[in-house]
């Protein structure tokens, strides 16, 4: 056996020492065990390959320090706030919607205290977690009440295998779609346990295809907007209202997966519009579904409204009670719901409208500041300039539309890719990361999504 071995130290000689009793005061005794042993066992596998011990066991100081290293950078949460500035105001990859200051306040007292969440404070009795979502939603948009789960992918869920389990539905074969993050709406229904029936072609589909695949064992009608893709040139679809009739006289229900929700009309702030929930109810359509973290710019939550009746039928499936939100998700989403009550100030009080709707003025602000600080750390090996940019909304919405922007982009002088990387990767080495995008080989970091420039300035000071 190699001698080295013999030379690493006992777990309780190194814990009998004044610098391993203030870990074990620091951390505790067993946390500060497992880590030296996971050290040891490190240690014996560097003996092994080496054959030498490894430095932090040559030296006791070395050891401590790494241990205490360690078992703080235990404490630290792995997921890391990040500086957005990618140009997707929405990203999924990093978390989509950041909440508003309200939602924030409501979310935080959901945790630190005893809410009535289940129980009406004026009759003194049970109630249900859903109300005061579903009285909020009656009127922002005209539906008789609503249904809350964990995200849409499970509100399309819940609704299929509510109505449709063992029947067919029927749907134009232009909207079976994929979102990311595998939800593609043939295996929600096959999870359902529902037959798909598509009708149509990929690129055009009317009322008749519909009307001529109703039989007896068809449960349910529906609408799946195409968010993340667009069919353009010799193309129909039927609209919900044409739609809603020919339901209506077979007895048959309506619904339709909307996708991002904008609960107003984003036309008024120079955005393309997006079809809302309270429209399709006006159309006619029985039950609407969207995302609570898309354009609503609120928490992940699938939110579903329309009829009372059918609200019912889905609040009584047993599907509900597992894909149903937790008191801080709600409290967060009625929160930021209530801020839709005040329309003229959401672009103040809603982030991810404020972030959609900041005009280049304030953009070209903050792109100046963000150019001199980069320009004092990094002018000797990069090019650096401000330019126009375009940002997307993200998550799937209007992906074609371009958001006007601005962007400071870094060019390597030497024109070498390496040198991006490294660029990138020192980036991304920052107490709070900042994530930009390639393009035409230079870093683009976009104004458009950054949550919080100061603090973007200050962490520069880092680099
Ligand atoms: C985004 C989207 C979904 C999934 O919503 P999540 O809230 O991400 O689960 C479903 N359908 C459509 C049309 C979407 O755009």
């Amino acid at each position: 056996m190699n001698p080295l071995y013999r030379l690493l130290p006992s777990v309780d000689k190194i814990l009998s020492t004044p610098q391993g009793e203030l870990l074990i005061d620091r951390f505790g005794h067993s946390a500060v065990v497992n880590q030296l042993r996971s050290l040891l066992q490190q240690a014996r596998l560097h003996i092994q390959q080496q054959q030498q011990l490894p430095r932090y066991f040559s030296d006791f100081s070395v050891l401590y320090k790494k241990l205490s290293h360690d078992l703080q950078l235990q404490r630290q949460v792995a997921i890391k706030k990040v500086h957005n500035l990618t140009g997707t105001v929405l990203h999924t990859n990093l978390g989509r919607a950041l909440w508003g200051e309200a939602a924030q306040q409501a979310a935080l007292a959901a945790m630190r205290e005893n809410v009535a969440l289940e129980f009406d404070l004026q009759q003194g009795k049970r109630s249900h977690r859903d109300n005061f979502i579903s009285e909020l939603l009656a009127q922002l948009c005209g539906a008789q009440a609503a249904c809350i789960v964990n995200n849409n992918a499970a509100a399309v869920l819940l609704l299929l295998a509510t109505f449709a389990s063992g029947k067919e539905v029927i749907i134009s074969r232009g909207e079976l779609i994929e979102i990311g993050g595998a939800f593609r709406i043939p295996d929600i229904m096959q999870q359902a346990g529902c037959k798909l029936v598509e009708v149509g072609t990929t690129n055009r589909t009317c009322l008749a295809d519909y009307r001529h695949n109703i039989t007896e064992n068809t449960a349910l009608l529906m609408k799946v907007h195409c968010s993340n893709y667009q069919i353009c040139g010799f193309t129909a679809s039927v609209a919900e209202a044409e739609l809603a009739q020919l339901a209506r006289q077979h007895g048959l229900p309506l619904i339709s997966d909307l996708g991002s929700g904008a609960l107003l009309d984003l036309s008024r702030y120079g955005l393309p519009a997006e079809p809302t929930p309270q429209k399709m109810l006006a159309d006619g359509v029985d039950l609407v579904s969207f995302s609570g973290d898309k354009l609503l710019g609120g928490p992940q939550a699938g939110i579903i409204v329309g009829s009372k009746a059918l609200i019912d039928r889905l609040q009584q499936h047993p599907l509900k009670r597992v894909l149903r939100c937790d008191k801080v998700i709600l409290a967060g989403l009625e929160a930021t719901l209530r801020d839709y009550l005040f329309a003229d100030t959401l672009t103040t009080t809603n982030p991810t409208l404020r972030l959609l709707t900041q005009n280049l003025d304030e953009l070209q602000q903050v792109a100046e500041l963000l150019l001199q600080k980069l320009q004092e750390k990094l002018s000797a090996d990069y090019q650096l300039q401000i330019e126009s940019s375009s940002a997307q909304i993200g998550s799937g919405s209007q992906p074609l539309h371009r958001i006007p922007s601005l962007a400071v982009t870094l060019q390597p002088h030497s024109g070498k890719n390496e040198e991006l990387m490294q660029l990138i990767r020192s980036l991304k080495q920052l107490s709070q990361p900042i994530i930009g995008r390639i393009e035409q080989q230079k870093l683009w970091l976009d104004l458009r999504s950054v949550a919080n420039p100061q603090q973007l300035l200050t962490i520069l000071d880092e680099l």
